[in-house]
């Protein structure tokens, strides 16, 4: 996607060799219409396979993932990492070791709000070593709902999130790819995924 290619270019500041920030447009400062333009892209992407749901993680998840809900017109559910008072429900809990932040998180949703009549699309913000979406992935297997894909704005595509999540089959559509952060330049995969 070049626009989002574009602004990661011009914004994104390279922390490390791993990490790239991205506060102003995404994970602090929003950027409504980058997000509107990112949700169109993801329905274009996931047409036809039938998402009745998007599953995302809080709290960098949810505004891109808003907007894909808002064009596919279907609820968006986000995992909650601490727990609630009023998320009291039956819970559906996994874990993900935070890529970022270095601690284990213990994700939970309401069994109410995914079963196995859905059908649903997961969606994050980066994909590095692919734990976050394992964890969600776990969440929709325990509701027994289909998984139709995994939507990611951000693939690190030098770290193991993307190739094993493909290698177990799940449909990846990433909307920028990188294929390195060396030397504080972010370079970007050129060619497409067979
Ligand atoms: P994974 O679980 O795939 O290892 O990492 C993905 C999660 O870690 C995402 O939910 C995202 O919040 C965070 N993350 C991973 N890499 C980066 C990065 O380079 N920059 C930012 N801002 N977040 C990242």
């Amino acid at each position: 996607m070049e626009l989002l290619k574009e602004k990661i270019a011009q914004n994104g500041i390279v922390l490390s060799n791993s990490v790239l920030k991205v506060d102003s447009f995404l994970n602090h400062q929003i950027d409504p219409l980058l997000m509107l333009e990112i949700g169109k892209e993801f329905v274009n992407r996931f047409a036809d396979k039938g998402i009745t749901k998007i599953l995302t993680l809080e709290s960098s998840g949810i505004a891109p993932s808003v907007m894909a809900g808002l064009q596919m017109n279907v609820p968006v559910i986000f995992a909650r990492k601490r727990k609630s008072m009023t998320l009291i429900d039956d819970l559906l809990t996994s874990t993900v070791r935070s890529f970022t932040k270095n601690e284990t998180n213990e994700i939970s949703i309401s069994n109410k709000y995914i079963t196995e009549n859905d059908c649903v699309l997961i969606i994050d913000d980066f994909l590095a070593n692919g734990q976050a979406a394992i964890g969600l992935i776990d969440l929709v297997n325990q509701a027994k709902a289909q998984i139709a894909g995994i939507g990611i704005v951000i693939e690190k595509a030098f770290q193991d999130g993307g190739q094993l999540l493909r290698d177990k089959g799940y449909p990846v559509e990433s909307l920028a790819r990188i294929a390195s952060l060396e030397e504080g330049n972010v370079s970007f995969v050129t060619e497409s995924i067979t």
